[in-house]
Parts: C-alpha cells; sequence; structure tokens
C-alpha cells in the first residue's frame, strides 16, 4: 500500500519479468480497467521486459526462442510461457445493469501467480473470480501480490488489515533516539479528541471531513509555513537523514524486514505468509519544505478525501456521509427532525459515480449563527 506517485508498479513489473523468464511460471496481470490494460501492457510492460531480456543475454548468455510466441493485448508468451493481461471491471458501465459487476475476462484463464494492480479501484467481489485462477496454480501457496493507494475502506487496506505482518518505515529519533513511523499521522499531525456528529469521542489526526486540525509548527503567526515534521516522542524536528533513512518495521510484531526476509525457508515456503509493505509519503527527497506544502494541500483540496489517501496513504474513515449500520441503528431510534434543513442543495452530475442529480439537506448545528464560518462547515450534518 502507497500513496500515490511510487514506484510501486515498477518493482511489481520487475518482478514479473523474473516470474516468466527465471521462473517459467505464468502471471495473471489485472489491471482495474480495460484502458489500464491495454495502455499500460504496451507502454510499461513491453519495454522493460525488453531491457530485462538484453540483460539476461549480456550477463548470463540466456536467449529465448520466439519465433512460435503469441502475443496480442491479453497474452504475452516467451519461449512458450504465457503471461495473461487482463482487467477486473466490466469495460462499459452504462451495459452492467443486470449483469456480473466483474468483467468476463476475468474467466477462462489460469495462472500461478496473481498480480493485482490498483486493487483500491476493483469493483467489489472481482478479487475472489480472480483468486480463482490460480486453483490450479504449479505454486502450492499461490501467491498473489496486490498494490494500490489506499481508498475508503475496502481497498487494499482491507488486505493490509488482515495481513500478520504490517511492514512500515521508522525511523531513528536524533534527537531522543527513540523508534517511530514515518508517518503524516503523528508526525506532522497531532493526535486530539474527536467528537462526531453523535457525541462519541475518538482518537483522530484529522478533522471528520479529513481536513488538518492539529500540526507541528515553528510559528502561531504562519501555521502553514511553517510546519515542520516532528518526533513524536520528544517533539524535536526530525532531520531529513533521520527520515530518509527509515528501515521496514512490522507494526505488528516489531521485526525488522531484513530479518524477516533472512528467516524465510530458502524453497517456496509452505504456508502463506500474509505481508503488507507500507511505503509513506515523507520518505520522498523534497527541495521544498515538504511539511508545509502538505498541510497546505490538506486545507486547500477540494476533496480533502484524495488528500488523505493519496497524500498520506492512509485509508478515509467513514466521516458522516457513511452509512454504517451503527448509525443506521441511531437514526432509527432517533426522534424524528424538529426543524427543516437550513440548507438544500441540488446539482446535476454529482459527484465521484457522476449521480444524475443530488439533493442533499444539510443541517446546521445548532447556534450556528454565532460560530466561525469554518466551525459551521465542520460540524454541519448532510
Ligand atoms: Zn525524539
Amino acid at each position: 500500500m502507497a500513496c500515490s506517485q511510487q514506484a510501486k508498479t515498477l518493482s511489481h513489473i520487475l518482478l514479473a519479468c523474473d516470474i516468466q523468464t527465471t521462473g517459467r511460471l505464468v502471471f495473471g496481470m489485472v489491471y482495474d480497467k480495460k484502458e489500464a490494460r491495454t495502455k499500460f501492457a504496451a507502454t510499461q510492460f513491453r519495454p522493460i521486459m525488453d531491457h530485462w531480456l538484453e540483460a539476461m543475454k549480456a550477463a548470463d548468455g540466456i536467449e529465448f526462442d520466439r519465433s512460435k510466441d503469441t502475443v496480442n493485448a491479453s497474452r504475452k508468451q516467451l519461449g512458450g510461457v504465457n503471461s495473461i493481461f487482463s482487467f477486473a471491471s466490466t469495460a462499459d458501465a452504462s451495459l452492467r445493469e443486470g449483469k456480473s459487476a466483474v468483467s468476463s475476462e476475468l474467466a477462462g484463464w489460469s495462472g500461478d501467480w496473481l498480480l493485482e494492480e490498483e486493487r483500491s479501484q476493483w469493483p467489489l467481489g472481482a478479487v475472489d473470480v480472480a483468486y480463482r485462477r490460480l486453483d490450479n496454480s504449479a505454486i502450492a501457496t499461490k501467491p498473489v501480490r496486490s498494490w494500490g493507494t489506499p481508498g475508503a475502506g475496502l481497498g487494499v487496506e482491507k488486505e493490509v488489515r488482515a495481513a500478520e505482518y504490517h511492514f512500515y518505515p521508522h525511523g531513528q529519533c536524533e534527537e531522543c533516539g527513540e523508534v517511530y513511523p514515518v508517518d503524516a499521522f503523528g508526525s506532522l499531525l497531532k493526535p486530539f479528541e474527536r467528537t462526531d456528529a453523535y457525541g462519541q469521542t475518538t482518537i483522530a489526526h484529522v478533522s471528520e471531513s479529513h481536513r488538518p486540525v492539529e500540526w507541528f509548527h515553528h510559528d502561531p503567526e504562519n501555521p502553514v509555513g511553517s510546519a515542520y515534521f516532528a518526533c513524536p516522542h520528544c517533539e524535536a524536528e526530525l532531520t531529513e537523514r533521520s527520515l530518509t533513512q527509515a528501515r521496514f518495521k512490522c507494526l505488528n510484531t516489531g521485526i525488522r524486514l531484513r530479518d524477516f526476509l533472512d528467516g524465510l525457508p530458502k524453497d517456496i515456503p509452505s504456508h502463506r505468509y500474509r505481508v503488507a509493505l507500507h511505503y509513506g509519503p515523507l520518505l520522498r527527497a523534497s527541495k521544498i519544505n515538504l511539511a508545509a506544502d502538505l498541510i497546505r494541500n490538506g486545507l486547500e483540496m477540494a476533496d480533502a478525501r484524495d488528500w488523505v489517501q493519496q497524500g498520506l496513504g492512509h485509508p478515509t474513515a467513514p466521516g458522516v456521509n457513511a452509512l454504517t449500520l451503527p448509525i443506521l441503528e441511531r437514526a432509527i431510534a432517533a426522534p424524528s427532525a424538529p426543524r427543516l434543513p437550513e440548507v438544500r442543495l441540488a446539482g446535476i452530475d454529482q459527484g465521484r459515480s457522476g449521480h444524475h442529480t443530488l439533493i442533499k439537506d444539510v443541517s446546521l448545528p445548532l447556534g450556528w449563527q454565532s460560530m466561525p464560518v469554518a466551525q459551521v462547515m465542520e460540524k454541519a450534518v448532510r
């Protein structure tokens, strides 16, 4: 799992090259959409595989007879070994009505190893269908690699939550010596007590609308421009060396990635390991004040969920816009609204799903007339 703009796809393409050439095994690379398959299989996989083959020839003198190989949009054979390129979504949403939410491309092939690209963009249910493609895998543990940017709870972050090992970059503070996860939650955004619309208090790092609330800064007159990354233990400003020298350490078990990998069996393991690798956004070397840039983005972006997911590499917790069973139960038990909503908004072609029409009632908090605008917007129930 990672925030956007990191080389997670490249590392998996290199893995795919190794599976097909050295392992002589069939991998299935599954993209979220048909367009992604068409574009990336040609522009990302093929040139990298060409370089890979040149390197194999130069280093080890290994060459493949490709005279009988088939190469098309969904198959790229190499020396008689298949590779499969597929996609999870039905190609045309307008044809999806009443049919499976999963593409027919996800049926009718069989592989040894499954690679799932942009896993958080897949339709629900597609993962189970894709996994069936490994039923006849030559590897008993049926290996799967999924990667993506976290979504709103059901994407790649669901796999991360279920993993036995969750490796996250950890740095060491040069001031107090403590080891800390290099995470905007804790090292930039301070934890605070957040009370939701139902009066329940939780510890959070962003507001219910996913905006920054409290963060480390040097100058109270200029809290955005003077934002900085701090050690969550001693609050000293973290040095660039401490951030960029971070090493993966497991949040569940405390083991370091290096030690975990060295301890793995040399052959194919007899059981599956569920391992999550989580890249954070603070590891990028930056010539600008990255802390200030992140806070500014969080305050200014139109949809702050994107900021939390793409910018900080965290899933967004369902806020007041999402319906959960406890919210529904409270709504059933609640007395009917004593007043009409203060604001009714209507628009066409709305939201990520492109709704034809969306009508939204907004109830402002009691006493809103005397509150600052930001607070009214924060506490308004939609
Ligand atoms: Zn410290």
